[in-house]
Formats: C-alpha cells, sequence, structure tokens
C-alpha cells in the first residue's frame, strides 16, 4: 500500500516529532538524523534453463546497503529480499536499527540492506549467486566485517543466506579469525546461536506480556492483566509472525486470526497455531504456501483481500510482514485495544497518531522488535569470544547446587524427588542464557519507555514517541563526550 510520504520520511516526522521534545542542539540532531553512507550497486545475473544450462536471460540486479549511524561500530541491520526493495526503504529500515540499538542498549550503529528481487521467483542455485555476489560486493567496498557492518536475515532471508554469506567472507574477506562475526543469524554449525531464529518472536512475547501485566494500563483499555484468554490477529506467518503466534498460544492468548498476502482467516473460537505451522510448513516443502491452501477447522472464516485481516475484531493485532499496512485509509476500521509492532514500519506517522488519540496502546516497532538484533548481539559476542555460552560454567554449577541440595535434604532429613532435583540442579544452557538476557533486556527496556512517557506525556508522548525519546538521548551522549556538541 502506498503513501504520499515515503517511508524514510514517516520516520523522520516520528524522530522530528520525539527531538522538539528534548533540549538538544539542532545541529546535533540534523547529525543523528542523517543517514551516514548509502551504496547502491548491480550486477548482472544470468538465467539459466535448469535442464540444459542454456542462458535464457541475463537479468540486472539492484541492491543496496545503508550504513545509518557510524556512532558506535559495527552498523547491524537485515537483509531484505524482495520486489519492492528501494533505497528510500533501507536508508528508512536503517535508521530504525539505530534507534532501536539504542533503545535496547546493543552497542552498534544501525544499518540495512535489500535486494530488488522476488525470492519466490528464483531457484535456490540462483538465490546462491545473487547472495554470494552480494556479499562479494559489499566485501570489495568494505561494507560488511565484524567490526564494520554485519547483516542479519529480514524480510525474504533467513538462515541460508547467511550461510552462504558467511562462507563467502570467510574465502574473500581478511578477517579469518573473527571472521564468522561478518553476520548473525546462522546456522549454529557455522557459528550461530540456539534461540536466535525464534528470536524477534520471543521478544514480542517479552514485549506485550510486560505491557499486559501493567493494571495501570490494562484498565483504560477495558482488559484485564495477563495474556490469558487475550485475543490476537497476526498479519505475515513469515519467521517473526509465526513464531509471536506460537509464543502467545503457548502463553494462554488465543490466535483468531491470521493474515497474509493472498488471503486472512478467521475464527472466533481460536486456531491450534501448533497444528497450523505444521501444515505450514508442509506446504512450503511442497512449494505451495498459500493461506488459501491451509485446512482450517469448521467455522471459520476466509477472507480474499489478506489486508481485510487487519480489520478483524481483537485485542492484540500484530502485524509482522511489511510497512505501511496501516494507513489513514484503513486506521478507522481498525478493532483493537493493542498494537503489538512485529514488522518495521507497519503504519504510517499519522495512522499511528491517529489510533494512538482513540486510546490503542502500540508498542512501536523499534522496541517490540528488538528481539533478534538483541540476540544477534549475543551472537556476534560468542564469534569474537569463540565460545559457546555456558560452556564453562554449566556443570560447576549443577555439581554446586548438587552440594547445596545435599546439605538442604541432610538438615531437613527428607529427600527431593528425581524431578525436583533436575529442576533445582539444572546449569545453565546457551539456549537458556539466551532467553534471560533477552528476556532482561525487553522488560527493562519497557519499563525504561514507560518512565520517559510518563514524563512527556503531557505534551503528548506515546509509547513510540518515548522510544525515539530515549534513542536521542542516547546517542546523543556519544557525541557529547566526544566534545563536537557542547
Ligand atoms: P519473512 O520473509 O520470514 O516473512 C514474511 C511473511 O509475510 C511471509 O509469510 C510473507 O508471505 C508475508 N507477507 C508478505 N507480504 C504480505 C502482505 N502484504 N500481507 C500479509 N503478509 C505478507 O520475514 P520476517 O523475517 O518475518 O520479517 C517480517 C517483518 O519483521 C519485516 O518488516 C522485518 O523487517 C521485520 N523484522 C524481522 C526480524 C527478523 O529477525 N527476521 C527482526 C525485526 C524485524
Amino acid at each position: 500500500m502506498s503513501s504520499t510520504v515515503s517511508f524514510s520520511e514517516q520516520v523522520d516526522q516520528n524522530f522530528d516529532r520525539a527531538a522538539a521534545l528534548t533540549e538538544h542542539p539542532p545541529g546535533l540532531l540534523a547529525v543523528i538524523k542523517a543517514c551516514n553512507s548509502v551504496y547502491h550497486f548491480t550486477f548482472p545475473l544470468e538465467r539459466k534453463d535448469p535442464k540444459t544450462g542454456k542462458v535464457l536471460a541475463v537479468e540486472t540486479i539492484h541492491a543496496w546497503r545503508a550504513e545509518h549511524s557510524h556512532h558506535k561500530l559495527p552498523t547491524k541491520g537485515g537483509i531484505r529480499y524482495s520486489s519492492d526493495v528501494n533505497e528510500d526503504e533501507v536508508v528508512a529500515l536503517a535508521a530504525l536499527m539505530t534507534y532501536k540499538c539504542a533503545v535496547v542498549d546493543v552497542p552498534f550503529g544501525g544499518a540495512k540492506g535489500g535486494i530488488r528481487i522476488d525470492s519466490r521467483a528464483y531457484s535456490v542455485d540462483e538465490l546462491e549467486r545473487i547472495t554470494r555476489r552480494y556479499a562479494f560486493e559489499l566485501i570489495k567496498k568494505n561494507f560488511i566485517g565484524p567490526g564494520i557492518d554485519v547483516p542479519a536475515p529480514d524480510f525474504g532471508t533467513g538462515a541460508r543466506e547467511m550461510a552462504w554469506i558467511v562462507d563467502t567472507y570467510l574465502a574473500m574477506g581478511d578477517n579469518k579469525l573473527e571472521g564468522p562475526g561478518c553476520v548473525t543469524g546462522k546456522p549454529i554449525p557455522l557459528g550461530g546461536i540456539d534461540g536466535r531464529t525464534e528470536a524477534t518472536g520471543r521478544g514480542l512475547l517479552y514485549a506485550v506480556r510486560e505491557a499486559c501485566d501493567i493494571e495501570e494500563d490494562m484498565k483504560p483499555l477495558g482488559l484485564g492483566r495477563g495474556l490469558s484468554g487475550k485475543r490476537v490477529v497476526v498479519q505475515g506467518m513469515g519467521n517473526v509472525g509465526s513464531h509471536v503466534a506460537k509464543f502467545l498460544e503457548e502463553a494462554g492468548a488465543v490466535i483468531i486470526g491470521l493474515t497474509e498476502y493472498d488471503g486472512a482467516i478467521y475464527n472466533p473460537k481460536g486456531f491450534n497455531v501448533a497444528e497450523l505451522l505444521a501444515q505450514w510448513d508442509e506446504l512450503g516443502k511442497a512449494g505451495k504456501k498459500s493461506i488459501r491452501n491451509l485446512k482450517v477447522p469448521r467455522g471459520t472464516e476466509r477472507m480474499e483481500d489478506g489486508l481485510l485481516g487487519l480489520e478483524i475484531p481483537c485485542d492484540i493485532l500484530v502485524p509482522a510482514a511489511l510497512e505501511n499496512q496501516i494507513t489513514k485509509k484503513n486506521a478507522g476500521k481498525i478493532k483493537t485495544k493493542i498494537i503489538l509492532e512485529g514488522a518495521n514500519g507497519p503504519m504510517t506517522a499519522d495512522a499511528s497518531q491517529a489510533l494512538g488519540k482513540k486510546g490503542i496502546l502500540i508498542i512501536p516497532d523499534h522496541f517490540a522488535n528488538a528481539g533478534g538484533v538483541v540476540v544477534s548481539y549475543f551472537e556476534w559476542l560468542k564469534n569474537l569470544s569463540h565460545v559457546r555460552f555456558g560452556r564453562m560454567e554449566k556443570r560447576f554449577d549443577e555439581q554446586a547446587f548438587g552440594r547445596i541440595i545435599g546439605a538442604v535434604e541432610v538438615a531437613s532429613g527428607k529427600s527431593f524427588t528425581t524431578i525436583e532435583r533436575d529442576s533445582l540442579t539444572h546449569g545453565a544452557s546457551e539456549r537458556d542464557l539466551v532467553n534471560s538476557g533477552l528476556e532482561d533486556t525487553m522488560v527493562t527496556a519497557y519499563r525504561r519507555l514507560r518512565e520517559t512517557r510518563a514524563v512527556f506525556r503531557s505534551k503528548g508522548a506515546d509509547l513510540r514517541i518515548a522510544a525515539f525519546i530515549d534513542a536521542i538521548n542516547k546517542i546523543a551522549l556519544c557525541y557529547e563526550d566526544l566534545g563536537i556538541f557542547p
């Protein structure tokens, strides 16, 4: 859905609203807002007949990488494969990454990359050639590296593409020792981290769980505390959408609607998400991934237009597909109490303001979907330290806990069951530590955003503006400490 105000202008509008509530000099604010560097490049792709190997056509592939802010290095942000990718989008997403990293205290500047292709229209072999060439071009221009710029998965990419990138980097780049840290979201055997794939969805769960736990914020929405029984609609059944749907269901919420680019399904009694996702995977393997091909329970309403799925009445709406899905055009038809932004920029700035004025609680993208970059940060740290989290202390902790439990048994004269003993003496695995670090980050950041919102509420700040204010203040400190802006 297009909007007359470009995506990067939308981001800048929110920035300006927040900046106006700070006391930083205009010159400093301009430095923070500006995108530091953008690299647009093209390369040819031979399209061959898979049977004969004969070249059928040569396409020009357009690709970008934007590094929005070098106030901290490396810069960090995903790589998107989509036929809508353009320079404005990449710059807007890179800016959001800068603010997101600051909000959740990840010491990186923001970046984003994109290749203008519909990945469904290319064979695996072609995708590999495109990805490796993209990585090669970034290496040539010094636009990638563990201390320079570290990509990750985004829309249309995943662990497979990251594996091709790290392999190309290790073959071509000169930093072999820290090379695996040139990209995150890799498969675990190539230096990935347990828990990264689902991290964005899990972070969204922690964000909304924290929000729903605060009675003072739920009351005006006419909702009770907690996630149990809350009716949820999710847009986008990709990495972010499918994981958040699964985690919300496990937390007791009811997923009543799912929407995709080619349709939506709605059942007021709720879906069995685990079962639907298993079907979704099978459809993917058979090359038939479409919401229209899902077998759904009786009583399910099907909608031809996926965008209409956003209008299903619910308690929590999770747009987790693309930007500009909720605009002034459809904002008036949204019937939810909470919007949890899984995607980057799913709402235009004017739609967000209009829905905020209606009292809808909006948990903004550059906080809510930060789980991916938080766990990417952990993966990067793991790559630099060359050791799996928990490796050194797991057994030591288990033995120490075992001795404490033994002493308690002797003192009390009672024995624990094997199950109790195992749960009390369990030492933390990599996944336990990753999830714990992620949960702490999301909960701490949410509480801080609420405090900032409280300070600026009388001046119209919502959580989105509070997140921008927090980010601006933190980035400003870096420049002020350099003495550039007195
Ligand atoms: P993905 O490619 O795994 O999945 C996207 C899903 O959205 C697909 O199922 C696709 O069919 C569907 N979709 C495409 N167009 C749609 C439309 N118009 N309406 C409804 N559904 C549509 O992508 P992802 O990684 O899940 O990313 C989704 C969003 O989340 C993007 O905005 C991305 O920038 C953001 N995000 C992703 C991560 C991450 O770790 N992957 C982290 C933070 C933010």
